[in-house]
């Protein structure tokens, strides 16, 4: 890596008008590219976006309903003139003969949670180098999360403990609310502790991680989009074009408000032993492993942080729905709201619906009518005397029927959002993120010690996603909160409350049950004996509604889960076998190398995937 080439990657270049769009433009495109048709917002939603003091949410709410357009269109990803492939395997990329050796040996592919990744990996001794297409900027919105998911960042030594406690900007002491309202009484709300209850500020977190990043000597390229990646069998040649920016420079990861550049002549060519894809749910390289795939759903998000006189802003609502389903967009609305920082008068509120990947859903445009003109019932304000600090959106596909991403090539392993570890019910990838962190660094860092690279083999890093029933259990649960194009009640034996009265009695019944059983299960990780528990309970509580919500679901849909909680039930109990046995392999030195590897990756797979890496001890 040359110092020319940090350079010559450092800074943004002004836009020309005459630049022409290229293959990689298109797959950040403007709507009127696209050819798409996207709905023009109501005056009064005009008005809002207009108030918003952060980006250009007009022209990023084009963009994003144009996006979702795509998705939900038949042809959807794969329309290869607007997705053209990005990944090709050829013989050799490097010269061996000339002493050739890669540039790198691990280069992550975007910059919002890849700086993790890429920092901490770069502890661990590896040549890293982090490619961004935008600047290394986190979003100004708040991820919310626990004190108890923060903690991987200390033990891979990515923030010290002062600089974790600069980060958390919001943090509530008061119990959060759960609450699913019925058509006849107000139930009383859940209360729970210390879940979502903090607020960490991404714009200062990466900031942080990006300067130690620097610092402790990786490559930073950023401006520079991955517009090709060439994989060998001796490395993997990426190529970088350099991003040409207007006026709306700012974060590009998911949330941000910023507004992508366009491509230049400059180009760049980096070798590397391993690509780390951090690159987002729309990863141009994932989209073409799924060869163009339909989601199995998609969770459509919408809100606002605002500032002003909120009756109630000490708390936040972890979920809440207070609506049935609703008639004319057949969809059930779920609410969320937080408060922001530590002064109490800004608040963020989502309101969110699961739903399939179909082109009847309505767009984000028409969500966020509804959000404006629900909002006052919800939370006692009038959305006029608010200041608006900035208006959020966002449509998460979820494929969590093959979930997480299956690798596809030698030497490129997804993380983050691209790897698909993230609950299908919750849009929590920050705290998935944490969650896999570790496991995550010390596979690669395992894989990168051995130098003939047959450990970055694809059959190799698929150990690394493994299947995981704790995930899988939970499509269930997202088909559960969905409602089909059409459908007005949550099946036939159930009202249009269906889907509340389904939710009150399973966070009831875990609240019964207690924290063991319902901590884990708020924080995206579901357990054997837990669900067991829950199911039973619900069952015993209400026989009728376990039947009810059978005929809403269908027994195919029914039997297909089965597998994955019977699966969950064996990972459990294969895990302390595995344990022991990993154990007696590392004292005894037993094993060669790729064994050790296979054994490590298996116990962490089932670890990870019978819930048993929540660490209650750790937990307050
Ligand atoms: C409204 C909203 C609220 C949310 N709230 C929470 C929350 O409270 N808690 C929580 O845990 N999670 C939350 N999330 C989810 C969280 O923001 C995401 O899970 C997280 O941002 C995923 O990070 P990522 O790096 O995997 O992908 P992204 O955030 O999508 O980032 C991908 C990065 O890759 C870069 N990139 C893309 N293509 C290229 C390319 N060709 N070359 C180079 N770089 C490229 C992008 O510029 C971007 O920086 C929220 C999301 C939204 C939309």
């Amino acid at each position: 890596m040359s110092p020319l080439l940090s350079l010559c990657f450092a800074a943004p270049l002004p836009i020309s008008p005459h630049l022409t769009v290229s293959a990689s433009t298109l797959r950040e495109s403007t709507p009127s590219n696209l050819f798409m048709t996207v709905p023009s917002p109501t005056p009064a939603l005009r008005e809002f976006l207009d108030r918003a003091q952060e980006g250009s949410p007009l022209q990023s709410l084009h963009r994003a309903d144009a996006a979702y357009e795509r998705l939900k269109s038949p042809s959807g990803s794969h329309d290869n003139a607007h997705f053209p492939p990005l990944v090709s395997e050829v013989e050799r990329v490097l010269d061996r003969r000339a002493g050739d050796v890669a540039d790198f040996d691990v280069v992550v592919a975007g910059g919002t949670l890849g700086v993790f990744h890429a920092l901490a990996l770069l502890r661990r001794g590896w040549r890293v180098a982090l490619v961004e297409r935008g600047p290394l900027k986190g979003r100004s919105q708040e991820w919310n999360t626990s004190r108890a998911e923060l903690n991987a960042l200390l033990k891979e030594n990515i923030l010290t403990t002062a600089q974790l406690e600069q980060v958390i900007v919001t943090e509530c002491h008061k119990p959060g609310r759960i609450q699913f309202a019925n058509r006849q009484t107000s139930r009383s709300p859940i209360l729970v502790s210390d879940i979502l209850n903090v607020g960490v500020a991404p714009d200062l977190l990466i900031d942080i991680a990006a300067n130690s990043f620097v610092q402790a000597g990786g490559v930073l390229l950023h401006f520079s989009s991955v517009t090709d990646v060439n994989v060998g069998v001796d490395a993997v040649a990426v190529t970088l074009c350099k991003q040409r920016f207007g006026d709306g420079v700012g974060a590009l990861g998911a949330g941000g408000n910023g507004l992508p550049g366009q491509d230049t002549d400059d180009t760049v060519r980096v070798t590397t032993r391993l690509v780390v894809d951090a690159m987002g749910s729309y990863s141009p390289i994932v989209q073409q492993a799924r060869r163009g795939r339909k989601p199995d759903g998609v969770c459509v998000v919408v809100g606002s942080c605002m500032k002003g006189q909120w009756p109630e802003n000490e708390s936040p609502d972890i979920m809440h729905s207070f609506q049935p389903i609703s008639q004319q967009r057949s969809t059930q609305y779920f609410w969320e709201a937080f408060p922001v920082g530590r002064d109490n008068e800004c608040r963020t509120t989502y309101m969110f619906a699961y739903g399939p990947c179909d082109e009847r859903r309505h767009s984000l445009t028409e969500t966020l009518e509804d959000y404006l003109n629900e909002l006052p019932a919800y939370q006692g304000v009038d959305v006029e005397q608010m200041e608006v600090k900035r208006v959020l959106f966002g449509a998460f596909p979820s494929y969590y029927k093959t979930s997480p991403t299956e690798i596809v090539w030698d030497r490129i392993l997804p993380v983050g959002d691209a790897g698909g570890l993230q609950s299908p019910i919750s849009f929590g990838g920050f705290g998935c993120c944490l969650r896999h962190l570790t496991r995550i660094t010390d596979a690669l860092d395992d894989a990168l010690q051995v130098t003939d690279d047959s450990l970055l083999k694809r059959n190799q890093l698929q150990n690394l996603q493994w299947y995981s029933p704790s995930l899988s259990v939970t499509g269930l649960f997202n088909r559960a909160m969905s409602v089909q194009p059409g459908q007005k009640t949550a099946g036939p034996w159930l009202d249009d409350y269906g889907i509340n009265d389904v939710l009150w009695s399973n966070m009831n019944a875990m609240a019964a049950l207690g924290e063991q059983v319902q901590r884990p299960f708020l924080q995206d990780v579901v357990t054997a004996g837990g669900l067991s528990k829950t199911l039973a309970a619900m069952a015993i509580r209400n026989p009728f509604l376990v039947l009810q919500m059978t005929a809403f679901l269908g027994l195919k849909e029914l039997l297909g889960w089965s597998r994955h909680y019977i699966a969950l039930v064996g990972f459990a109990t294969v895990w302390p076998v595995l344990q022991s046995l990993q154990r007696v392999a590392k004292t005894t030195n037993m094993l060669s190398t790729k064994q050790q590897f296979w054994l490590d990756r298996a116990a962490e797979g089932v670890k990870y995937g019978s819930g048993a890496d929540f660490d209650s001890e750790a937990d307050p």
